[in-house]
């Protein structure tokens, strides 16, 4: 039996992680935790019956536990819940499933408690992926990715432990404005950047898919996953989402990991790593395939992965600019208090704004992602 702690379980990665459990009775969950969906928690804490469950907002704990007080689950709340989830003596392995850095303590103390990280929460690793990494190699804890061309990558290098990669190349959609220029994205709605042409995701990384900032943030997180410098790590577009990344070894041979757009292929490799299960879904059918697309992304008209590299290469706190700003622009693009293409915009202003700090602190990191807070909430928008 594995036991297993989700931090985010009511979000689109959180569900799918359940689903998986609902199917391998050797999956026994022993902690959940989401924001504010408190209906959707208190049905999964019925069905999994887990020790405890979290929820951030107190008074939403306080009717989550009138909710349960037929039950024996503990609620808990806050930053405080979080960790007691993420760190729980029951758990091997903590889903991290949450959005934005508000994952980082969890992942961290869970770390610091032995616990294997099934990683979704990229803004993690972006922002302390220079803490995270070398944590988890001193406590002899495994950060396993559950990003699909992070997953992938893992996939390809399987077996090849002493092998040089020269390169790695990273697929991605283009997401719903692929070919657009930029005139034709001033007036793009909430609605159309929500419309991804091959995956199911939450809203916030639905939007980083249209800006092509997520692809920034998964080199930054393929530079701390692998350890491979920005230089040799390339993003190609794969309208169809069937190649999920590759690996270049520096014999000159590719490989690459395919498969339909399902998340749950890679959250289930996370969870039974190295071992495979059979995962129902459909199958990719090459009789029926044109052709698999290649192209370079637009780097002109989708600023988001020439942020990315500058923020890598300014290294330090710059990340978690770029971050933190993404964060705040893309929750009033969201709010529909901005234009889409003004998401670029704060980005740049911040990233132009800060005074860099090397080599960071969690303090500092969280410190610097209020700076930008502060930073954008004093231009009034
Ligand atoms: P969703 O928005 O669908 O879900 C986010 C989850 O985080 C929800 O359970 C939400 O709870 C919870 N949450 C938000 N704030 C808090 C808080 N303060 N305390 C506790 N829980 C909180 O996001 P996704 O599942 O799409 O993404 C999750 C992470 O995985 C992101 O970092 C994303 O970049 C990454 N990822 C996602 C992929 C996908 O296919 N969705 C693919 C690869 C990576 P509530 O429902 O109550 O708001």
């Amino acid at each position: 039996m594995k036991n297993i702690a989700i931090i985010g379980s009511t979000g689109s990665i959180g569900t799918q992680t359940l689903d998986i459990v609902r199917k391998n009775e050797d999956l026994n969950v022993v902690a959940l935790s989401a924001g504010s969906n408190v209906e959707l928690l208190e049905k999964q804490a019925r069905e999994f019956m887990p020790e405890i469950v979290g929820i951030w907002e107190e008074d939403k704990a306080k009717q989550l536990r009138i909710a349960l007080s037929d039950v024996n689950i503990r609620v808990v709340s806050g930053m405080e819940g979080l960790v007691e989830i993420a760190t729980i003596d029951s758990s091997e392995i903590l889903v991290t499933a949450i959005v934005g850095m508000i994952g980082i303590r969890p992942t961290i103390e869970a770390i610091n408690a032995g616990k294997d990280i099934a990683l979704a929460n990229k803004e993690t690793l972006v922002t302390a992926g220079h803490i995270i990494m070398p944590l988890a190699k001193k406590q002899g804890v495994r950060i396993l990715p559950v990003d699909s061309e992070h997953s992938a990558i893992f996939q390809c290098i399987h077996g090849e432990t002493d092998n040089k990669i020269s390169r790695l190349l990273i697929t991605a959609s283009g997401g719903p404005f692929r070919g657009k220029k930029k005139h034709e994205l001033t007036d793009v709605s909430v609605e159309d950047a929500l419309k991804h042409p091959n995956w199911a995701m939450g809203r916030k990384i639905t939007i980083d898919s249209a800006t092509l900032v997520n692809k920034g943030l998964e080199v930054i997180e393929a530079k701390w996953l692998f350890g491979i410098e920005p230089d040799n790590i390339q993003v190609v577009v794969q309208p169809q989402s069937i190649i999920h990344s590759m690996v270049e070894f520096e014999d000159g041979s590719v490989k690459a990991q395919l498969g339909t757009p399902d998340m749950k292929l890679p959250i289930q490799y996370a969870l039974y790593y190295p071992e495979r299960r059979f995962l129902p879904g459909e199958r990719l059918d090459f009789a029926k395939m044109n052709g698999i697309i290649i192209d370079t992304p637009d780097r002109e008209t989708f600023l988001g992965l020439d942020f990315a590299y500058n923020a890598i290469k300014a290294g330090g706190s710059m990340p978690t600019v770029f971050n933190a700003a993404n964060e705040k622009a893309v929750a009033l693009f969201l709010d529909k208090r901005i234009k889409f293409l003004k998401i670029y915009d704060l980005i740049d202003a911040c990233m132009k704004a800060h005074n860099l700090i090397d080599n960071p602190n969690l303090q500092q990191i969280l410190d610097t992602e209020q700076w930008v807070y502060n930073f954008i909430d004093e231009m009034n928008i």
